[in-house]
């Protein structure tokens, strides 16, 4: 249960004075539901302002604070024009404020002529003349009425302004509680950091390292602690023993030998599988690395020891291809195998239910579709869950923690996570690495090409094509924004240009497509029908067209390292030599060089992983959203790799040497899990 004194921060953001009904919509856009959604919605930078009595006194560039009196208005002869509102500072220098669209109606009634007005803006210069575009504020008294020296600059949506959040800020500050302290005392003590209360106010009040690191901290905390409960509480689970014979793997034909990494990781997890607890284990594996056969030799191990084994999907179509390679791969034991997906109806998916039921099903294979609650097992002994980055940590622990008797779990990611990052993300489970790709693999051509011969590589793409084999264009991320339609209007521009060239052969898949017709597009593509895939960054992990061997991605540098890595882990998967170009904008930073760089010298999606963090964590952010894809919010990357090594210890001493929540410090850390919603832990203890 949520500790009480949370309660108010826990309320609707609607019970906040002055928000109704029509701000809920686009308040839900940037996620900001409950009072403490708008506590953590943190400024992103703060303007900081002078009052300034003189321009004279002024610098370009320079926010400022001025008293300026209305000299006249002045529309322009065209009607997509500027707005002109021509003021004066007390000592008389001319300063103009301009206005573009609908804005100048604001103007008209904000700035009568001969009024003196407060004004705050950025000074800029335009034709040897003063100027301030759409000031930040204008208010009749004073400097005080009108925002403040140091104005908090929030991410806004559409609806939304900055007076809006930021006095919805200061309601919910209000509201937040004092708190016990969770943090180790002599943590808090070295780093001088303030207490939980004075480091939220303090963080929407101007830049505060030291508050600014707590809150950080906080998170990687309460991260840290919540999956080393679920790691406790796992290990004090029942378990089923999975003790296998051998029957089935013995028959088991494989058309290759194993590599060393695959043994080492199949013997680790059937030696959990062979325990009274059950099994959480992660398999790290790169692109191609043969993850799906561990998988396999996972799963017989189940059914010979009289279990039934599910191995979970993140799409329709990886299910689907799972499915075939796994038939293929096991047809000489044997087992029986199905596919269950959300979209399997009437008599085809009651039989497989039955299947499953009385136990004819030793192997199922499917969507989420395979957890619903009306689908029972006979005997559920082993969970596998395929790209597991998809599912967050809630979802992946709330999947095998149905039923009296816990199914051992093995997740797989072929996220090269890097080795900080693993405790963070993955925290709850052992980690099985295959570090070692099957022999023979060609090298990727990677090349790095300025994105101003667009027209040449079009026509290489063309030549490809008229070859007989496939390939992949990603499209450009919007500089700029952060939003999703923009992005996809690039790729529908993209697609439209692509598509004189290559008429029916080319097809657009991209995340706001409906799941059908995303499926359907990937199919045509996987099928061979069509010939280029044009995509947003959603081509799926995993997806396997051996036959497509050229791949294109738009404005590269945008992307993480270890993004570009997976998105070429799309080609290279066939007999013929593949080609990857990453296009590049012509202002590129030394940092952003010597990534795509890297890209060039290293296939090694582990090192890359250590690099793009090292890179990114130094402070340059290309394209990526803060450490979002860490499944950090409000901590930074580089905030991530200074402050995981203590966050993880102080998590550490807590469970294991102070008694857990049960002590003193632990009732104060019970309320931080609940504050960042890291209440996994909390939530198992109690159901178990
Ligand atoms: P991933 O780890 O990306 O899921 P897969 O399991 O799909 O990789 O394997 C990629 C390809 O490598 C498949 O075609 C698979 O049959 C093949 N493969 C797996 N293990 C080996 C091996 N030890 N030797 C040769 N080829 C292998
Ligand atoms: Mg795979």
């Amino acid at each position: 249960m949520r500790p009480e004194i949370l309660n108010p921060l826990f309320a609707e953001i609607d019970s906040l004075d002055g928000v109704g009904p029509k701000l809920k919509k686009p308040l839900a856009k940037l996620r900001l539901e409950r009072v403490r959604d708008v506590l953590f919605h943190l400024p992103d930078r703060f303007v900081i302002r002078r009052a300034v009595r003189d321009l004279d006194d002024a610098q370009v560039g320079e926010n400022v604070f001025i008293a300026l009196t209305v000299v006249e208005h002045r529309s322009s002869r065209s009607p997509r024009g500027p707005y002109r509102v021509i003021t004066r500072d007390e000592p008389g220098n001319i300063c103009t404020i301009t206005y573009f669209g609908k804005a100048s109606f604001t103007a008209k009634k904000q700035l009568p002529v001969g009024a003196r007005r407060w004004v705050a803006g950025r000074l800029d210069q335009y034709d040897q003349m003063l100027q301030i575009v759409h000031p930040d504020h204008v208010a009749e008294e004073s400097a005080e009425a009108m925002g403040k020296m140091v104005e908090p600059i929030y991410r806004l949506a559409e609806g939304l302004t900055q007076p809006r959040i930021a006095g919805m800020a200061t309601q919910a500050l209000e509201r937040a509680p004092d708190l016990a302290e969770w943090i180790e005392p002599g943590v808090l003590a070295r780093e001088g950091w303030p207490s939980w209360r004075e480091a939220i106010a303090a963080a929407h009040a101007g830049e505060n390292a030291k508050a600014s690191d707590r809150l950080a901290y906080d998170e990687l905390f309460a991260n840290a602690l919540a999956l080393m409960l679920v790691r406790q509480q796992n290990r004090a689970r029942k378990g089923q023993v999975l003790q296998g014979t051998g029957a089935l793997r013995d028959k088991l034909q494989l058309p290759f030998p194993l590599t060393g990494a695959q043994q080492r990781s199949i013997a680790e997890i059937t030696a959990d599988m062979a325990r009274p607890s059950p099994m959480l284990r992660l398999l790290q594996g790169d692109v191609g690395a043969g993850k799906t056969v561990v998988a396999l030799e996972a799963m017989l191990v189940a059914v010979e020891a009289s279990a039934q084994a599910a191995l979970l999907a993140p799409t329709e179509l990886l299910a689907r291809q799972h499915y075939d390679s796994l038939r293929k791969l096991a047809a000489s034991t044997g087992v029986e195998i199905a596919l269950l997906t959300g979209r399997d109806k009437g008599r085809a998916r009651e039989s497989i239910l039955m299947g499953l039921l009385d136990g004819s099903i030793d192997i199922v294979v499917g969507t989420h579709a395979i957890f619903q609650d009306t689908v029972a097992y006979k005997n559920l002994g082993l969970v596998v869950i395929d790209e597991q980055h998809r599912f967050g940590v809630s979802q992946r622990l709330m999947l095998t923690q149905k039923g009296r008797v816990t199914p051992h779990t093995l997740a797989m990611t072929a996220t090269p996570i890097p080795r900080t990052l693993v405790l963070a993300n993955h925290g709850e489970m052992e980690v099985s690495r295959l570090d070692e790709l099957p022999p023979g693999r060609q090298a990727i051509d990677t090349r790095v090409l300025p994105l101003d011969r667009l027209e040449d590589i079009a026509a290489a793409v063309g030549r490809h094509l008229a070859s007989g084999q496939q390939a992949y264009w990603v499209c450009p991320m919007v500089r700029g924004t952060e939003s999703e339609t923009d992005d996809l209007a690039a790729a529908e521009a993209r697609y439209a240009a692509l598509k004189v060239r290559f008429g029916d052969d080319a097809v657009l898949v991209h995340g706001q497509l409906a799941p059908e017709l995303k499926d359907a597009g990937m199919a045509r593509f996987a099928s061979g029908e069509a010939k280029l895939l044009v995509a947003t960054t959603v081509i799926e992990v995993g997806v396997d067209v051996p036959n497509a061997t050229l791949m294109v991605i738009e404005q590269a540098e945008r992307f993480g390292l270890a993004q570009l890595h997976q998105l070429r882990g799309r080609v290279g998967r066939g007999s013929e030599k593949s080609t990857c170009l990453l296009l590049r904008s012509s202002e590129l930073s030394e940092t952003g060089k010597k990534r795509l760089e890297l890209m060039k010298s290293s296939q090694d999606g582990f090192e890359l992983a250590e690099e793009d963090l090292r890179l990114r964590g130094g402070g340059e952010l290309l394209g990526t959203r803060q450490s979002g894809e860490e499944g950090f919010t409000i901590a930074s990357l580089e905030q991530v790799s200074r402050l995981i090594d203590t966050a993880n210890a102080d998590a550490k001493m807590l469970v294991e040497q102070e008694g857990g929540l049960d002590s003193a410090r632990g009732q104060a850390a019970r309320v931080v899990l609940y504050l960042l919603e890291r209440d996994w832990g909390v939530q198992t203890l109690r159901g178990g």
